[in-house]
Formats: C-alpha cells, sequence, structure tokens
C-alpha cells in the first residue's frame, strides 16, 4: 500500500485548518480517520488505500445519476475544448434557464450562480430589495449556506431576533433574523400577527436536509405559504438538496405549493460548482442590471459547469428515471428497517424519491429538538460498522442520505447484509 488515510489526514492537517475543506468531511461526530478520495465510479467510490465504497453521500447530493456517468463527463471533456471560462453569455446557459423554468414553474427566471450559498444569500438581498423590509425567518435544524444572515440561532424567546450561531457574525446583522421551530404552526402565526409588516421572507427547506430528514407537514407549508401571501412576504424554499432530487419538479411536485422563490444547487451543477436562485418574474426583475439589487459572480454560469449540468438534467428527465430511483430507496428503507426488526433495535425511515433518512427511534422526528435527543453514540456504532463492511453513510446523523440511479440491487443486497452485522454489533 502506496498511502494510507491516516498519512494523508496527518500531512492535509499542517495547510488545510481541521485537514478539510468543509467541516463535516473531518469526522468530528464520529470519530476515525475520514477517508481521502481517489476516484468514484457509478455508487462507488475509492479511497486513497484502494478500498471501495458503496456510497450513500453522492458528493451531500448531487451525483444522481452515480459517479463519472459517461455523457455527464463527455460533456465536460468536451466543453473543455472550447475554453473553461468566458464571463460572457452563451447559448448554453440559456438552455440551463429554460430547463430549470420548464422543471420547476414557481422559476419564471433564475440567475446561475456558483454554490448554494451564494444563491441562498442573493436570494435573501432579493427579497429584501423587493419588499423593502429587513426581517427574515428561517427555521431551527435548517441550513441555508454559510451567509451571514443565515449563520443564526434562535433568540431567547420567540419573538425575539436571532443571535449569531458563528463567530464572525455581527450581532447586529443576526438580529434581523428570527428563528422559529420547524413544524409549528402556532409559532409562525404568532410572529407574522406581530411583526408581519416587518417580514422580507421566510426561507425555508421544505424537506430538511440538515438535521438528517424531516419533512415539513401539508398543513405547515399551507400556512406558511398563506401567511406570506397575506403579509407581503416572500416565500423562499431551499431546494438545493431537495430540488431534482426527491421528484423531477422538486419539493414543488411533491407538496403542490408555488414559492416565490426558489434556491437551487446541487444536482443541477451534475457536480460541478453551480447553483441557482429564481423565481417570480417581477422579483427577479429587481435584479442588477435590471434593478437596484446587485448581484454578480466571475463564473456564474461557468460553461463547463453548465455542460454537466445540462448532461445530468437530460438523463434525469428519461421517462421512469425517478420510479426506479425511488424504488432503490424504498428497497433499501424497508431492508433496513427489517434488518433493525430481526435485532431488536429501535429504528425508522423516511424518503422521498433518491435522498433519506434512518433515525435509532420509534417515532419520526418532526423538528430539530427531537432530532438533538437522539443518541449519537448508536449513530457513531452503527456508522463505523457500516463503513468498516464497505457502506459509506453521511459521518454526522444531521445529514440526509442519498442514492442514485448507479445503485441496483447488488448494492443494495451488499448494503443490507451490511445492516444486518451493523444491528447485530449494536444489539451486542
Ligand atoms: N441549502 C441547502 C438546503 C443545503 O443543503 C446546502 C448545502 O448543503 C446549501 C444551501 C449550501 O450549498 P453550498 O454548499 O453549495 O454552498
Amino acid at each position: 500500500m502506496s498511502i494510507t488515510n491516516q498519512q494523508l489526514f496527518d500531512r492535509a492537517q499542517r495547510t488545510i485548518p481541521g485537514g478539510v475543506n468543509s467541516p463535516v468531511r473531518a469526522f468530528r461526530q464520529v470519530g476515525g480517520v475520514p477517508r481521502f478520495i481517489d476516484r468514484a465510479e457509478g455508487p462507488y467510490m475509492i479511497d486513497a488505500e484502494g478500498t471501495r465504497y458503496i456510497d450513500y453521500i453522492g458528493s451531500w447530493g448531487p451525483m444522481i445519476v452515480g459517479h463519472a456517468h459517461p455523457e455527464v463527463t463527455a460533456a465536460v471533456q468536451k466543453a473543455a475544448t472550447r475554453s473553461l471560462s468566458f464571463g460572457a453569455p452563451t447559448a448554453d446557459e440559456i438552455d440551463m434557464a429554460e430547463a430549470i423554468c420548464k422543471l420547476m414553474p414557481a422559476v419564471e427566471q433564475v440567475r446561475l450562480v456558483s454554490s448554494g450559498t451564494e444563491a441562498g444569500m442573493s436570494a435573501i438581498r432579493l427579497a429584501r430589495g423587493f419588499t423593502g423590509r429587513d426581517a427574515i425567518v428561517k427555521f431551527e435544524g435548517c441550513y441555508h449556506g454559510h451567509a451571514d444572515s443565515l449563520l443564526v440561532k434562535a433568540g431567547s424567546g420567540l419573538l425575539t431576533f436571532g443571535n449569531p450561531s458563528s463567530g464572525g457574525v455581527p450581532a447586529d446583522l443576526a438580529k434581523h433574523t428570527l428563528v422559529l421551530e420547524f413544524n409549528n404552526i402556532a409559532q409562525i402565526e404568532e410572529l407574522f400577527a406581530k411583526r408581519g409588516s416587518e417580514i422580507a421572507c421566510v426561507i425555508v427547506e421544505p424537506i430538511a436536509g440538515n438535521m438528517n430528514f424531516i419533512r415539513g407537514t401539508q398543513a405547515w407549508h399551507q400556512r406558511l405559504r398563506a401567511l406570506c401571501t397575506e403579509h407581503g412576504a416572500m416565500l423562499v424554499w431551499d431546494e438545493v438538496m431537495t430540488g431534482f432530487r426527491v421528484a423531477l419538479g422538486g419539493a414543488q411536485q411533491v407538496y403542490g405549493i408555488r414559492p416565490d422563490m426558489v434556491v437551487m444547487g446541487k444536482v443541477i451543477g451534475g457536480g460541478m460548482p453551480l447553483a441557482a436562485f429564481g423565481g417570480r418574474a417581477d422579483v427577479m426583475a429587481k435584479l442588477s442590471p435590471l434593478g437596484s439589487v446587485y448581484q454578480a459572480g466571475t463564473l456564474s454560469g461557468n460553461p463547463l459547469a453548465v455542460a454537466a449540468g445540462m448532461a445530468q438534467l437530460r438523463l434525469i428527465q428519461q421517462p421512469g428515471f425517478y420510479e426506479r430511483l425511488s424504488a432503490t430507496t424504498q428497497k433499501l428503507m424497508r431492508g433496513l428497517e427489517a434488518a433493525a426488526a430481526r435485532h431488536g433495535v429501535p429504528f425508522c425511515t423516511d424518503s422521498e424519491g433518491g435522498m433519506f433518512g434512518f433515525y435509532f427511534s420509534t417515532r419520526l422526528p418532526q423538528n430539530y429538538p427531537d432530532m438533538a435527543d437522539a443518541d449519537v453514540e448508536v449513530f457513531k456504532r452503527f456508522f463505523h460498522a457500516m463503513l468498516d463492511r464497505g457502506v459509506y453513510l453521511a459521518p454526522s446523523m444531521f445529514e440526509a442520505g442519498f442514492v442514485s440511479a448507479a445503485h441496483g440491487d447488488v448494492e443494495i443486497e451488499a448494503t443490507l447484509s451490511a445492516a444486518d452485522a451493523a444491528f447485530a454489533e449494536l444489539a451486542r
């Protein structure tokens, strides 16, 4: 063996803070050594030691057709020969905008950016610019990227403005963000009754994927929609994770609800740095160069990212794609539940399309406090028992999991057999 993950981790920590370029990759919640990935193919990732894993992270969502899909790779290679960036408009980015607007009816106009963070940050600026209001509402446990206004936790009381949840975020800025409990109708009603005229937007992950997998209830989402309409606030759905993942039309298709603005990322870039925000044409018209809200990007609409994204968007529009993806996810979920039951481990799952969550509990969580109560020690043991058997799950119980179209019966059976052994270890 030429090099180990441990050697790479030691070396990485000398020049990269914590050895990683995004914190969750450091395995802090589960302990142990992060796997340094050498390459990936279809449903598999292969680390620097040559060990192969069945991958249920999929780069945290984008890799819905599997790794190194020949059509996506070929599209990027072809685009690369025409230059890596122009900093000027292209016909291909119009194709992408048209595809997004067709697939997500709430998106009448869209702007391409390079990360979900950038998209979320820009959407909030636009909501503030459009409404002329400063306050925004988010929900505890939802993640919308690391823009300052969104790294905020709840204040001391329901109607108090939020406090920074990260060092470096000014309290003066955080005070404009109100943080409420996910799925709590009474709280949002009370807030709008008291402060409705101050609120620029409500931003929400329709199915939260950053506190494991927690569905917003239909009734709660309908109430959010109605309250925003009534008070002139923008309803912003963060579909960075759910978009083109839980269904072709995203969570909007699942719930049949039309937000005013939508934030997208992950799947639309096919694994390249590409994200987008869009929505009502009258709102998007406020954006520079038409309107007063500034937003820009050197690499926005990057030709390689657009090529990868378009290739992936073509693949996911093939007939039966989501039926097959959901069936694979369902097979995995039912199999995990059955394995846990065989060993008497309290366990349940939830999923939509190619996105899933599992919990060491008999009841599905409804909000962040439910998740925060979960037993992290059990999760850790399960995670390592699976990793030792070649199954790569998210190294945090606060993350959703992802299945790709490249996962077939062979991978699901192998995962379930690993899970059977892992649950047996937990039961001991
Ligand atoms: N919004 C959601 C729902 C996400 O899950 C993420 C990332 O995981 C983001 C926004 C931020 O996207 P990015 O990591 O591309 O900045």
